[in-house]
């Protein structure tokens, strides 16, 4: 049997990668400390036999009995309130967690995958953002602690790669939604929703005008199983092209949900990026992906699991 570890396996897209890689007929060994991650996340895997969970921070000198096929590094906060509160985990998860992931998947000839993201090209200048873009990223700025560990997890992984042979696989995820992000990480979608089911005013920040592509979690997790199958090493976008206003989506929100809430502008958070979206050119030739959620049915099926959490 295939035996893949994910770190972070019990955050939101950390779990529904090891629901995929359950499905896929995979041994799964799920390690998360439980900093932004949520054990409900992965409360139904509890009792699969093909399942294991070890709470533990991957900070720390990583040791796993047995062989591994593929390490999965999806442990990081990775929401901008997450990462504020948490700044010195955040770069020590993205720079001594991304080392020790790489050494053990050195140790047991592992193919590594590292979750990277959007993030790496800052504020960016060039509009889509290819791979080929290097980014405009503030390195001192309260995002930098996120956008730098990334950017460093990215040169660590090449190094491990050319220095030590490990294969590797470098994907940018792009924003994601869906089931079992938490109501209260801060994020937009989550935000918005969460105050629409409550008939709060809905919080956009700045003027609304700064754009965002919002991609489905089931195929983001489509693109992280086939670029890890795929002998592709460089860094791959996923995402979906699909761009909205901020604003734009706040007011779709309240269509859906039917909601009495207003629209309040608070201050738009420093360097936050204008525009993001994603060139997907590569990961629709090399690796055949693309989206297939459209953002009304995503919606759809995530305002369901807010519904139902803020109902329990
Ligand atoms: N945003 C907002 N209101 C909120 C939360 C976020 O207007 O309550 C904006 C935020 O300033 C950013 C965009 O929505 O421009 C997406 O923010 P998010 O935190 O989801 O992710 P980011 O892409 O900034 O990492």
């Amino acid at each position: 049997m295939i035996r893949s570890l994910v770190t972070g396996g019990a955050g939101f897209l950390g779990s529904h990668l090891c629901d995929r890689l359950l499905a896929e007929g995979h041994e799964v060994v799920c390690l998360d400390n439980l900093s932004t991650g949520d054990v409900a996340n992965i409360a139904h895997l509890m009792g699969n036999p093909h399942f294991s969970f070890i709470n533990y921070d991957v900070t720390n000198y990583l040791f796993v009995d047995g062989t591994i096929d593929f390490i999965f590094h999806f442990a990081s906060p990775a929401s901008p309130i997450d990462y504020l509160k948490l700044p010195i985990q955040t770069l020590k998860v993205g720079s001594l967690g991304t080392h020790k992931a790489l050494g053990l998947a050195k140790a047991k000839g592992a193919r590594f995958f590292i979750a990277s993201t959007s993030e790496v090209y800052g504020d960016p200048l060039i509009h889509p953002q290819p791979e080929s873009y290097w980014g405009n990223v503030n390195p001192v700025g309260p995002r930098g602690v996120y956008d730098e560990s990334k950017r460093f997890s990215e040169a660590m992984t090449m190094a491990y790669h050319r220095y030590h042979g490990v294969e590797t696989r470098i994907i940018r995820i792009f924003n994601t939604y869906g089931e079992r992000m938490r109501i209260n990480d801060g994020r937009a979608i989550p935000a918005f929703m969460s105050q629409a089911l409550r008939n709060e005013d809905l919080t956009v920040f700045g003027d609304g005008s700064q754009t965002r592509s919002v991609c489905y979690v089931s195929d983001l997790i489509d693109g992280v199983y086939r670029l890890m199958m795929s002998d592709y090493q460089l860094p791959m976008n996923i995402g979906n092209p699909e761009e909205v206003t901020i604003l734009e989506l706040a007011k779709e929100i309240i269509q859906l949900t039917g909601s009495r809430s207003k629209i309040i502008f608070q201050d738009l958070p420093q360097d936050d990026p204008k525009v993001r979206q994603p060139d997907i050119t590569k990961a629709q030739t090399i690796i055949g992906w693309g989206p297939k959620v459209n953002r009304h049915d995503g919606l759809l099926k995530t305002l369901k699991y807010f519904k139902s959490k803020l109902n329990a």
